[in-house]
């Protein structure tokens, strides 16, 4: 059987991590506020839906709770993301990564339990300063 996983914000980051998915041949479902985000992901993704995830039934009625993983990459809006995070928590789903601005985002989203908070810019760069260093660029 697939992997089925979600990802909340088709931005830069979260577009990529959909895309991958699919060509890994997991089944994805793409979650947007814009329309137009969600139109974009509509022949790319699984399921695209637009949805305001920080309403905790929406989030229920689009079945959130099936997914064995979600991502939330809601990028600017740090408080969306923080009430994404925790309507997942409080819905129960099992595994959830979280794309983190700054520290101190990181901090409350971690304390409302976050499986995993990234930081993708610092991330990368750190990877890519540790392969420079260890003369590794294919490796990025
Ligand atoms: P990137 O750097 O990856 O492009 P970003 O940090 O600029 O992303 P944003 O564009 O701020 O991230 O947010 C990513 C997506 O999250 C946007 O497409 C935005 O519409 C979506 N988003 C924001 N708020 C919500 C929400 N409440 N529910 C669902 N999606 C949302």
């Amino acid at each position: 059987m697939k992997k089925e996983f979600a990802v909340i914000g088709l931005g830069r980051f979260g577009g990529s991590i959909v895309r991958e998915l699919i060509e890994l041949d997991a089944d994805v479902m793409a979650i947007d506020i814009s329309s137009e985000r969600v139109d974009e992901y509509a022949h790319i993704a699984t399921q695209a839906v637009a949805a305001d995830t920080t309403d905790e039934s929406v989030l229920r009625s689009i079945g959130i709770r099936n997914f064995e993983h979600v991502v939330v990459a809601i990028g600017e809006n740090i408080q969306a993301s923080i009430l994404t995070t925790l309507m997942l928590k409080e819905i129960g789903v099992k595994k959830i990564t979280v794309k983190a601005q700054n520290d101190s985002h990181e901090k409350v989203l971690r304390k409302i339990g976050a499986d995993q908070v990234v930081h993708p810019e610092r991330d990368m760069g750190i990877r890519i300063a540790n392969n420079m260093v260890s003369n590794n660029i294919l490796d990025y």
